[in-house]
């Protein structure tokens, strides 16, 4: 392991005033669990790690103008605890709950977990059928990325070198909305997804408007399953509908074959997983399961 220097950011202008002065050899440092395995197996080696744990704001949790805004240094074990998440958007405590063991959501952040862009991550799926977005900052000022468009491959996200993710948010609109997170691993915990799906929706005179199906560890990236989304929009809510998104969406996705499982193993996980993910998502909206 090559020898690095660690600098604490007391606010978020002097993390990236250390990240810019370090470009582009720094690396963003929140709970560890990911950059520190990565650098101790030597896939990285950034000279310069920047603490960004002591920046409170980044771990805040709160409602705003915008909706609910869940600071990057969220621990998965406070997006556990928080109240206003449990009420707003319980999908997330139920995807929190599935990351790791007792110690990862301890230490694991919701930014790093979004920042690693590792296929399988767990935070991804729900903020996908949410609509949510992130808030970045850049050293010339604030932007904002739709989550459908912050991952871009395996491992790479929309961030530039010397930003800073500062929060997800999930917009004012989509709080409430009635959603589902299932994960399937190959044990019940400390397991990575082989697939894990987050699915919402909302009933208006009977018909079913605002589906989202949003799938990970099925493609390079996250995705949403937007051909078996359309297929719902305006019907009826229905079991066989729900089985031929589920196999729509096995459709649309590309799964690969590891030491984990097959791809066609996968498959067949995303059509059960989304028919039951839409299924808990009706019960939640008040409709029949
Ligand atoms: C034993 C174990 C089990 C795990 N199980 C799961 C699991 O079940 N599901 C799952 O999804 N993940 C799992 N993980 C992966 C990991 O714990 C999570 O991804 C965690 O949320 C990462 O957060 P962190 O704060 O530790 O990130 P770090 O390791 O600190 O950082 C990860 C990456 O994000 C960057 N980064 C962090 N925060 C920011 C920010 N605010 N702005 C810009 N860049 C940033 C870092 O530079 C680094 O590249 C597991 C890890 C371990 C070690």
């Amino acid at each position: 392991m090559r020898a690095f220097e660690v600098f604490r950011a007391q606010n978020r202008s002097q993390a990236l005033a250390l990240l810019g002065e370090h470009a582009p050899h720094a690396a963003v440092l929140a709970g560890g669990t990911d950059l520190l395995v990565e650098v101790k197996h030597g896939m990285r080696a950034p000279r310069v790690l920047v603490d960004i744990t002591p920046v409170g704001e980044l771990g805040v949790i709160e409602l705003t103008a915008q909706g609910l805004s869940i600071g990057a240094l969220a621990t998965h074990s406070a997006i556990m605890r928080s109240a206003l998440v449990r009420e707003h958007c319980p999908a997330l405590v139920e995807a929190a709950h599935t990351i790791g063991a007792v110690q990862t959501r301890n230490l694991g952040t919701l930014g790093g977990n979004l920042v690693t862009a590792v296929p399988s991550l767990d935070s991804g799926p729900a903020p996908l059928a949410l609509d949510a977005f992130a808030s970045i900052a850049a050293p010339d000022g604030m932007r904002e990325v739709a989550i459908a468009d912050f991952f871009l491959a395996p491992r790479r996200t929309v961030l530039r070198t010397g930003e800073l993710l500062c929060a997800l948010v999930i917009p004012s609109a989509s709080l409430g909305k009635p959603t589902a997170f299932l994960k399937f691993g190959l044990r019940k915990g400390q397991a990575l997804a082989l697939v894990n799906v987050a699915a919402s929706l909302r009933i208006a005179h009977g018909v079913m408007c605002e589906a989202r199906i949003g799938l990970g560890a099925v493609a390079p990236t996250l995705i949403r399953a937007l051909d078996a989304e359309r297929i719902l929009d305006a019907q009826p809510p229905s079991e066989a509908l729900f089985a031929e998104a589920g196999r729509i969406a096995a459709d649309e996705a590309r799964p690969i074959t590891d030491f984990r499982a097959s791809a066609a193993y996968r498959r067949e996980l995303i059509r059960v997983l989304t028919q039951r993910a839409l299924a808990l998502a009706l019960a939640r909206a008040g409709g029949k399961r």
